[in-house]
């Protein structure tokens, strides 16, 4: 109860500016931040890069969310198939794809704006095809599903290896794994990070757990890749055991600067683990749901503000 109100302040606190400005220029954010991010520039993402791929795989993800400004968005896409290029150059690409928000692509732009997104993430498709990685893409929060389930089934018309992301909290998500866990498709189940209203989503996390196992037995007896994206050990503990039962290959993915050393002892126990690794200058929105995770990091955050 305590934890549901704290998360929901906190992701209502998020779209405050006045909150953003105060974090954003707090001296030791940065500090607190680097524990998620992995630097600004594509330099620093690919030196991480490189020392999360000696024992894991990476998905990459240039910070960055609902942009009303064009050039943003076009800045956006260069700035992807720039760190594709670089991938590739670097002979990474085997090891490391990129997860995309359409909404850093223009999806919330005023006029044209799925369509806006569509190219820039076809654009970003081209870039990975041509140094043989792929691209998944994230999912954001529920007004958003169908048009980015759409775009994720347009794209892999040209491009059959993106990734669709699903998120157990929501209503319709254990329908949604048994439409896409079809042969050639990748699915990333994650329980989600919004505030959503119970009209659609579980608001009980017992009840959102029931539904990840649920939508774990859809993937797990698919055709698919499912992408189990979580770091409740009791979820990896069924997903392992799931994908034993039904010999399903799947990948376990975690997030950048959440139990590492899970993610490393997973990797040495011979699992496939996938780091989601997030870079760049826009960390507000991706640092605040961290936080709401979990009430610890907003103390040792605040801790941090006031000791200095
Ligand atoms: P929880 O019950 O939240 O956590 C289980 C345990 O993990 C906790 O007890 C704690 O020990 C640890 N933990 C979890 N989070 C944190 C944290 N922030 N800091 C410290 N410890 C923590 N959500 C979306 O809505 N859309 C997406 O596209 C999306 N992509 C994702 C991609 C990946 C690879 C991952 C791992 C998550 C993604 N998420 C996405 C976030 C996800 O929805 C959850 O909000 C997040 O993973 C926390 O849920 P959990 O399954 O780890 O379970």
């Amino acid at each position: 109860m305590f934890r549901d109100m704290f998360r929901s302040t906190l992701l209502a606190a998020s779209r405050s500016t006045a909150v953003r400005a105060l974090v954003e220029s707090a001296p030791l954010s940065r500090l607190v931040v680097d524990r998620f991010v992995a630097g600004t520039g594509v330099d620093q993402a690919l030196a991480v890069t490189r020392e999360i791929l000696t024992d894991r795989l990476v998905t990459i993800d240039h910070l960055g969310e609902d942009t009303t400004d064009r050039a943003r968005a076009d800045a956006a896409v260069e700035t992807y198939r720039t760190l594709l290029r670089r991938l590739g150059d670097a002979g990474l690409a085997d090891r490391a794809e990129v997860s995309v928000k359409l909404s850093a692509l223009g999806a919330r732009l005023p006029v044209d704006a799925e369509k806006i997104a569509l190219d820039g993430a076809r654009r970003i498709c081209e870039a990975a095809d041509a140094v043989g990685t792929t691209v998944t893409v994230d999912m954001e929060d529920h007004t958003t599903t169908d048009a980015t389930l759409q775009a994720v089934q347009d794209l892999r018309l040209d491009f059959p290896w993106v990734g669709a992301v699903l998120q157990a909290y929501l209503r319709r998500t254990e329908s949604d794994c048994r439409n896409l866990a079809v042969r050639g498709s990748r699915v990333r189940l994650c329980k989600g990070a919004y505030d959503e209203p119970a009209s659609v989503a579980f608001r009980d996390r017992h009840e959102v757990d029931r539904s990840f196992v649920r939508c774990l037995m859809a993937l797990m007896a698919g055709a698919g890749l499912p992408m189990v994206a979580t770091h409740d050990p009791r979820l990896i503990a069924i997903a392992r055991s799931l994908g034993q039962r039904h010999g399903t290959a799947y990948e376990l993915q975690m997030l950048y600067g959440v139990r590492p050393q899970a993610q490393t002892r997973l990797a040495a126990e011979g699992e496939r683990v996938r780091i989601y690794l997030p870079y760049g200058t826009d960390w507000f929105g991706y640092f605040i749901r961290r936080l709401a995770e979990r009430p610890a990091n907003t103390a040792f955050f605040l801790r941090s503000l006031i000791t200095g």
